[in-house]
Parts: C-alpha cells; sequence; structure tokens
C-alpha cells in the first residue's frame, strides 16, 4: 500500500509539471498570438423583445484559434493574459478592431446602435486606460455611445483609486457602462445607483434554472423589479429555450442574448443575419 501511495503521488506530481509546462507554452504562445492575427472576434446579437424585435446591439467575444491546437476557449486564454501581464495590449487591440467593424458595417448600410466590449477588471489598474480608450474611439471618428463597456461586480467593487478613477473618467466622457454576470457576485446594490450603469447583464445560470428552480424564478423577479426601479435595461444572456424566452419577455425583460436568438458569428455574417431577420 505504501509503494502505490508513492506511486500516486509520482504520477501526480508528473501530472502538476505537464499543466505548468502546458501553461508556459500556452502563455508564450498568448504573446505571439496578437501580433500574428490568431485573435479575432465574433459578434452576438442582442434582440429587444419589448415591443418589438429589434436590434440592440451586438456583444464582441473574443476567440483565439491557435495554428497547431485550434480553437482555445476564452474561459481559459483571458484568465492566462491577465497572468502574463497582456491585458493592455488585448484591449487596446479588442478597441480598435472592434471601432473599424463598427465602421465597417455602417459603411455596408447595416446599423449597430452599439457594440459591447468586455473589460477585464485589470484593465482599469492602469493609469490612462479610460483616456486610452476614447482616443481610440476619436481616432475612428466614434463617440461614447458606439460602446457599451462590460464590466464585473468584481470592477465595481474595486476599492483601489486607479479603478475607481478610470470609472468615473469614463463616465464623464459619456461611456455606458454594463454590469455582467449579475447576480453571482457579491456586489452591494447601494453601489448599483452610485455608478454609472445603465444595464445589468442576468447571469446565464439565472435563465437556465427558471424552468426547474423556483428560486431562480424569485431572483430573477427581483432582479427586474430592481433594475426597472433605478432605470436600468436587464440583458438576459444564455437564453436558449422559446420558454425561457416567453417567461422572460412576460416578466418585463426587454433584452435577450442566447443561441435562441443568435449565436455568437464571424461579423461577416452579420450582414446575411440581418437581411433574414428582417425578412
Ligand atoms: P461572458 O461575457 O459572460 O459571455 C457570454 C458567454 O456565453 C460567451 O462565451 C457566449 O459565447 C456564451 N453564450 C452565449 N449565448 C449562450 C447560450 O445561449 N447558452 C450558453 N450556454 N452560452 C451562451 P465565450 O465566448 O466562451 O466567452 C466566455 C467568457 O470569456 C465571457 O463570458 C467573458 O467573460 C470572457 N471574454 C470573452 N471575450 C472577451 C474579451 O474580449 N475580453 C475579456 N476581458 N473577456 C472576454
Ligand atoms: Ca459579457
Ligand atoms: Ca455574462
Ligand atoms: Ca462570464
Amino acid at each position: 500500500a505504501k509503494s502505490d501511495h508513492r506511486h500516486s503521488l509520482q504520477l501526480f506530481s508528473q501530472e502538476m509539471n505537464r499543466r505548468a509546462q502546458e501553461r508556459a507554452a500556452m502563455e508564450r504562445a498568448l504573446h505571439h498570438a496578437l501580433e500574428r492575427g490568431e485573435l479575432t472576434l465574433h459578434y452576438q446579437p442582442q434582440i429587444t423583445s419589448d415591443p418589438v424585435l429589434a436590434l440592440h446591439g451586438m456583444e464582441a467575444l473574443a476567440r483565439w484559434s491557435h495554428p497547431e491546437w485550434g480553437p482555445v476557449s476564452p474561459a481559459q486564454f483571458i484568465p492566462l493574459a491577465e497572468e502574463a501581464g497582456l491585458i493592455p495590449a488585448l484591449t487596446h487591440w479588442l478597441v480598435n478592431e472592434v471601432c473599424q467593424q463598427i465602421n465597417t458595417w455602417r459603411a455596408a448600410g447595416i446599423a449597430v446602435p452599439h457594440v459591447a466590449v468586455n473589460l477585464s477588471g485589470r484593465s482599469f489598474h492602469q493609469k490612462g486606460f479610460a483616456q486610452n480608450v476614447s482616443n481610440t474611439l476619436r481616432q475612428h471618428g466614434l463617440a461614447a455611445h458606439d460602446l457599451l463597456l462590460e464590466i464585473t461586480e468584481s470592477v465595481m467593487m474595486d476599492a483601489r483609486e486607479v479603478t475607481q478613477e478610470n470609472i468615473e473618467l469614463l463616465s464623464q466622457q459619456g461611456f455606458r457602462l454594463s454590469l455582467d454576470d449579475f447576480g453571482t457576485g457579491y456586489s452591494s446594490l447601494s453601489y448599483l445607483h452610485r455608478l454609472p450603469i445603465t444595464e445589468l447583464k442576468l447571469d446565464k445560470s439565472f435563465v437556465q434554472d427558471l424552468e426547474h428552480s423556483e428560486t431562480a424564478r424569485a431572483l430573477t423577479i427581483s432582479v427586474l423589479s430592481i433594475a426597472k426601479s433605478l432605470g436600468m435595461t436587464v440583458v438576459a444572456e444564455g437564453v436558449e429555450t422559446s420558454q425561457q424566452c416567453r417567461w422572460l419577455k412576460e416578466h418585463g425583460c426587454e433584452v435577450m442574448q442566447g443561441y435562441l436568438l443568435g449565436r455568437p458569428m464571424p461579423a461577416h455574417m452579420l450582414h446575411a443575419w440581418s437581411l433574414e431577420a428582417s425578412a
């Protein structure tokens, strides 16, 4: 039994070692991914349900396809980018890319009300971050309202002076903030009206539990009611079934996002998609 134990410890440390090497390799690859153009953006439509079906906005979602490994999930490479100090470069690329895309769509006569971008909390630790974002927009001839900035509850609750300064500056320049994954964090409701948040994104874990869980339904109803009293829009994420869609609409949710309404897609597909949707 003793040697069994030693054997499994050995396997365990080999496994740890293998993972550490994998991570290091992935981190090196990510450093090059930006320069080599391996990162792209997909866009997922956000659709209003009330009063009529219309495009509310598009959310930009990062994609990485490595030449050998194939697609790597953002749930995997974003945290890696955070640890590797690559967030400033990634965010700069992201905002620039989105601005170009907005102009390309507009030139093709496609009206996209705004593009929602996901901002890592790390971006806010950088002095001058807010100014960089607004400079990039200006360079592309765009305005603050063309973007919607998605942040998570941890950013909102971050007491660092630099973070609060960046939020303040963004708000002064007319940027709107959307609170992502709402309900999964530890946010204090008192922050909601203190900060320039115009939208709450109801986390998909709630949406997916609507059919089975009384608690999920009760919590969703209270989120919708808080948002309404604060004058905020709620976007329900991860809407996959028409039952979820119907229930949410009946309870006053105005915007939906999820596979039922449209998957994340390459930008050029929006041309065909918007024609189909209006037909
Ligand atoms: P998120 O911001 O909560 O994005 C929503 C995720 O749900 C996306 O996963 C999207 O593809 C997925 N999704 C959309 N509709 C449905 C649905 O109906 N059902 C289910 N099960 N899933 C749905 P994705 O693209 O893998 O992104 C994962 C996370 O990675 C994002 O979560 C976001 O936190 C992060 N991320 C993605 N792109 C960026 C980026 O450019 N910058 C930063 N900082 N984070 C990003
Ligand atoms: Ca998001
Ligand atoms: Ca989310
Ligand atoms: Ca998330």
